[in-house]
């Protein structure tokens, strides 16, 4: 019997551990592990979720089990101090010898914590432990403010931490921007302004020198070779890893320049009887910092013990930031250095969505990318880099609003058996497909339990949900249409019950009616139905970050860091005494004054402190909130009808603004567009919108599900010659329906051409009630008409809510980098390289408050 020694008993030793005993190892080799943590391996990948209340047992890999298995030995809490090669003896803290035929270094790494002074002071933690999160936790409890040094993807999930522990949140970042190593500018740009509505202040390119103490002694500020300090009851140092590798140093193995134990692809040291697996090792010239990668160390190493080949030649680095709310995904060659690669970008500045596709070839393979805001791609994508599907003609077509219903993006099923579906524990299509058909599995989690796939960082979840339902399909099985694992009921059951038992967050629900932690599928699923079921004030609790873009302040960002303020104009018809209060209005605050192509008028320029006065003058004249900065109805759009026009056969502007009052403020998956023509000649233009209503001489003809924007799709004629009360009853369902069951930022278009039995379908639910939830449709509507208010309305009456509206933290002051020219008599923003220089300033800068967008106070 031989004696393997496994030093470290975090995920990858644990991953060697259970992998040699599966393979029947422990016939041959006695196993003696050496821990230094005082407790068996635990899920570090999902640390996290210690905050949101899972438990030591619950984080747990290792089942008692394994622990009991004969020929395993652990000393928990008792590190390896020492290790001898001339006579292979490694000793330990508590004084233990124990000779070795094997070594295994599995010590992984240590937080990086920059030489910043004062970095010992109570209050100042790293992020890396059971220990260290039950000390922040701890701590979190009577302070008020928290700061995370290090905004890459461990940071950010660190500050999102904090957040949930009820701190006001700042993320320090040293480079020019966020999650430098994953995603580049366009992407780190959207990501910051996601993680700023999030209610978490970010600083870029801020060299963090000194944590400054308070009277106790305890941590008061950040201080920064530029601009002011940073007042923080709480520093979390997040800036890096630095791999374990002092044993391997004083044992006279070979170490990186740069750190980490050299390792060959065999994931030998430079002595053949000691292997390196993990976050201590350098193999392939680098520093692997995730999971998925030392996994497959620990694969390469248990082939070896066991006399097989085996050989660790790199690993997929894709990554996911597991932040809800903020959809970020990195796959493949992400900055484009394969020559002759070129970059296809769809951004959306308004919804900020930045979506870079790398490809090579003029466009014929998809080599990676970067995804902020939607990473629905994602999996498609990344199997195109990896080689297991066929990049279609156009995968361009896969970016955006537009990907939906081309039918041009192969799916699932052309998903090649040798793909690797599950990185973490290198689990195929074809080994997740076998297990389907001869175990029988109908469901994920028994999927997830007989291969391993999804049980490392579970951002395979999705991916292997889809297969395990084209599988079901092929073999004529009804398909379980649970939402996922985690809620056993569909999506639809799952918004009966936040809609009825008024469901707040999804911590709530999932304690309620779910299971786990949540996934991949059901957060950003609940959060769109937490946004559309509007549960309270926008600007309050949770509600704030689950929002979209722009609700932040009620009103749209624009390109300088001012806003744009645009009051409804129901069916375009306004009268003349709020026509000159806008100008006024306008007037006053040195607004540039636009009338929009969905008649209303757009006053831009706006600075942040100045909008609740704005409204004040707006709402006095009668006008009330456009929700121009919500997915929510926008406009219904009008003619003027018979009233004015000798063609006109009905009352278009009537209709409109009776239809404009009814669902305005109806928060949506994504924005609604409509509009009523008072005749065939369709000057309204309603046969572009999600609804449009066209007169004719018997009444109304429906259209339904046309979107304008990059790809534009005509409505379709739904129902023709109906009278006044069906036409709402029927836009009533219709709304409310697309409402329930369309995905997150789906338009109506990408929504119907989802919709099995497509439009035939959609009448068979609104027109003759087939699923009997017609009535339900309809009281939904009229509970939303009874409780609209209008959200500016609400903000005034409210000092809380006012008090949000300020540019800095520390400072009444107006933000002087906004700066304007002015063009055609109006003011413009000055370009950014025009603006007055900062350096004549005096006096230390302010600090924004969370307004994003653009550079200022060299923050990036
Ligand atoms: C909060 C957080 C979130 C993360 N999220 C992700 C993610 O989403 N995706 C991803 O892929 N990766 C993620 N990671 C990284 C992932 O956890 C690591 O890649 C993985 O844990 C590395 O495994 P390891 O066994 O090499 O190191 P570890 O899991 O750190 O285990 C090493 C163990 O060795 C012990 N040890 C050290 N020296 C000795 C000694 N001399 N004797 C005995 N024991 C010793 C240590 O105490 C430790 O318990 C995350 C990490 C953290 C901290
Ligand atoms: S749509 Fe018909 S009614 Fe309306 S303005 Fe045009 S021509 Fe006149």
């Amino acid at each position: 019997m031989r004696r393997l020694v496994v030093a470290g008993y975090g995920m990858v030793g644990h991953k060697l551990i259970e992998t040699l005993v599966e393979r029947g190892a422990t016939s041959d080799w006695e196993i003696v592990v050496f821990a230094e943590e005082p407790r068996p391996a635990y899920d570090r990948v999902n640390l996290s979720s210690y905050f949101a209340g899972a438990t030591e047992a619950d984080l747990a890999l290792a089942p008692p089990e394994l622990v009991a298995t004969a020929g395993l030995t652990f000393h928990l809490g008792d590190p390896i101090t020492g290790v001898d090669t001339g006579s292979s003896t490694v000793t330990s803290a508590s004084g233990r010898a124990c000779s070795y035929d094997a070594l295994v270094l599995a010590t992984g790494s240590v937080p990086f914590v920059p030489p910043v002074l004062g970095r010992e002071l109570p209050g100042c933690f790293v992020y890396r432990t059971l220990e260290d999160l039950a000390a922040i936790r701890a701590w979190a409890g009577s302070v008020a403010t928290g700061a995370v040094v290090g905004g890459g993807l461990l940071g950010l999930e660190a500050a999102n931490a904090l957040r949930s522990l009820g701190l006001a949140t700042h993320v320090v970042e040293s480079g020019p921007r966020l999650m430098p190593t994953q995603v580049d500018d366009g992407g780190a740009g959207a990501l910051r302004r996601r993680i700023e509505d999030l209610g978490v202040t970010v600083r870029t390119a801020s060299q963090a020198i000194e944590v400054v103490p308070n009277d106790q002694g305890a941590v008061s500020a950040l201080r920064f070779g530029e601009g002011p300090d940073l007042g923080t009851d709480l520093v979390v140092f997040s800036a890096g890893i630095r791999p374990r590798d002092e044993l391997g140093l004083a044992a006279g193995l070979e170490v990186g320049g740069r750190g980490g134990i050299v390792v060959d692809d065999g994931c030998r040291t430079s002595d053949p009887r000691i292997y390196a697996i993990g976050e201590c090792a350098l193999a392939v010239g680098r520093i692997w910092g995730l999971v998925g990668p030392g996994y497959e160390m620990a694969r390469v190493v248990a082939d070896r013990l066991m006399g097989e080949p085996g050989e660790f030649t790199g690993a997929d680095c894709s990554t996911k930031l597991k932040l809800l709310g903020v959809d970020v995904a990195s796959f493949g060659d992400a900055f484009g250095t394969t020559p002759g690669a070129e970059s296809i970008v769809y951004a959306d500045a308004v919804d900020n969505v930045y979506q870079r596709l790398v490809v090579g070839d003029r466009g014929r393979r998809v080599l990676g990318g970067v995804l902020v805001g939607d990473i629905s791609p994602h999996q498609v994508l990344s199997q195109m880099a990896r080689g297991d599907l066929p990049t279609p003609a156009h995968p361009q077509d896969l970016l955006g609003p537009g990907r939906e219903g081309r039918g041009s993006a192969p799916g699932v099923g052309d998903l090649a058996r040798t793909a690797r579906v599950c990185s973490c524990n290198n689990v195929s299509k074809g080994v997740i497909c076998d297990a389907i058909v001869s175990d029988g599995l109908t469901a994920v989690g028994q999927v997830k339990a007989a291969t391993r796939a999804g049980t490392g960082c579970g951002g395979c979840v999705p991916l292997v949900t889809d297969i395990l339902k084209d599988e079901l399909v092929k073999a004529g099985v009804a398909v379980d249409d649970h939402l996922c694992e985690h809620f056993p009921l569909s999506r639809q059951e799952l918004f009966d019950i936040v809609r009825i038992a008024r469901v707040r967050s999804f911590a709530g629900l999932l304690a309620t009616h779910g299971r786990g932690r949540g996934c991949d599928i059901c957060k950003p699923a609940v959060a769109s139905m937490l946004a559309s079921l509007g549960s309270g004030h926008l600007l309050d609790g949770e509600q704030a970050s689950l929002q979209d873009t722009n609700d932040h302040f009620l009103a749209n960002l624009q390109r300088n860091g001012t806003y744009s303020v645009v009051p409804r104009v129901p069916g375009g018809e306004i009268t003349p005494r709020q026509l000159v209060t806008i100008g006024e209005v306008a007037q006053e605050f040195d607004l540039y004054t636009k009338i929009t192509g969905a008649q209303r008028i757009d006053m831009f320029g706006a600075r942040v402190e100045h909008l609740p006065r704005i409204w004040e003058r707006l709402i006095d004249a009668g006008l009330e909130s456009g929700h121009a900065y919500g997915k929510a109805l926008r406009t219904v759009k009008s003619c003027v009808g018979h009233t004015w026009c000798r063609y006109g056969v009905q009352d278009s502007t009537g209709l409109a603004i009776q239809l404009e009052l009814r669902y305005r403020g109806l928060r949506a998956p994504h924005k609604i567009k409509a509009a009523v023509s008072g005749c065939v000649r369709e000057c309204a233009e309603a046969q572009g919108k999600d609804f449009g209503v066209i007169a004719t001489e018997r009444g109304w003809n429906l259209y339904v599900c046309g979107n304008g924007g990059a790809r534009p799709q005509h409505a379709v004629l739904f129902a023709e010659d109906l009278d006044t009360e069906t036409l709402i009853r029927y836009l009533d369902r219709f709304l409310m329906y697309y409402i329930r069951t369309a995905d997150r930022l789906e338009r109506t278009a990408p929504w119907l051409n989802k919709l099995d039995g497509g439009v035939d379908y959609l009448r068979s639910v609104i027109v003759d009630d087939s699923l009997g939830v017609g009535e339900e449709l309809e009281s939904e509507i009229e509970r939303h008409v009874a409780e609209y208010r209008c959200e500016w309305q609400e903000t005034l009456d409210d000092p809380n809510r006012r008090r949000r509206f300020r540019t800095f933290v520390n400072s009444d002051e107006s933000d002087r980098d906004i700066v304007f020219e002015r063009e055609r008599g109006q003011p413009r923003p000055r370009p950014p390289h025009d603006s007055d220089d900062a350096g004549d300033r005096s006096g230390p800068d302010p600090v924004l408050v969370g307004i994003s967008g653009r550079r200022s106070n060299g923050e990036g």
